[in-house]
């Protein structure tokens, strides 16, 4: 077995351990992307650390136990169509792509370009075809696909965006980190007309960009 695939499986055991994977689709998930093919090369050697990394333009890939913590509070499930703001490295969405399965779609909004293409080469590499990533601002959602079963955000925004609410189905959850420096990961869940929101607890991510002029 090679070093990384031990180092994976290592991280993978200790994320459980700890309880952020709880569901087997998860630690599945995780078991088969190589994180480090999201990771630049300088910092390829810390692919396994539970660790944000830089990626570039100021942005990182988040740290595995906030990425794990984040698809088991979404509920996924096969065939599901997921709406991701904030591309980044694209691993995020790969082990969604994963978890809702060939039959199930992602669609991802990055607004830097380079991130865009990076996060489509990166899952290129992996073999992850149910991702389509496209470059734009993620606070207005992405109309032509919508609605979508579950959407969450990568990047710390203002207030839930009304525009991603709107695309949800009923039914339908989403997540979104609020707040500017020290966020609120917030729970929507949408039901039968009426939208419930639940804090789930503190974390840090990077600023969403260009609503109502936050994070520029
Ligand atoms: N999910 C990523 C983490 C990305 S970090 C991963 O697994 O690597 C957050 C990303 O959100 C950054 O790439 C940043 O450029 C992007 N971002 C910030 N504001 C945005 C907006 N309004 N629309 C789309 N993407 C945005």
């Amino acid at each position: 077995m090679k070093q990384s695939e031990l180092d994976r499986e290592r991280l993978v055991k200790q994320l459980k351990n700890r309880g952020y994977i709880s569901s087997q689709m998860l630690e599945k998930a995780m078991l088969s992307i190589p994180r480090e093919k999201f990771i630049p090369e300088n910092l390829k050697s810390f692919a396994y650390l539970d660790n944000p990394l830089e990626i570039g333009e100021g942005q990182t890939i988040s740290a595995p136990s906030m990425i794990a913590i984040m698809c088991e509070a979404l509920n996924l499930k096969p065939k599901l169509k997921v709406l991701e703001v904030g591309a980044g490295s694209g691993y995020h969405a790969a082990l969604v792509a994963r978890m809702v399965g060939d039959e199930g779609q992602v669609y991802s909004i990055e607004r830097i370009a380079r991130l865009a293409d990076f996060a489509r080469k990166n899952l290129e590499k992996v073999g992850i075809k149910n991702v389509t990533v496209v470059e734009g601002d993620g606070s207005l959602g992405l109309l032509q696909h919508a609605p979508f079963d579950r959407f969450y955000v990568t990047c710390a925004a203002p207030k839930v965006p009304s525009h991603l609410v709107e695309q949800l189905v009923d039914g339908g959850r989403g997540l979104v980190p609020v707040g500017k420096y020290l966020s609120e990961l917030t729970l929507v869940i949408k039901k039968r007309g009426k939208v419930v929101q639940k804090n789930l607890g503190g974390c840090v991510f990077v600023p969403l960009i260009g609503m109502d002029g936050f994070g520029e």
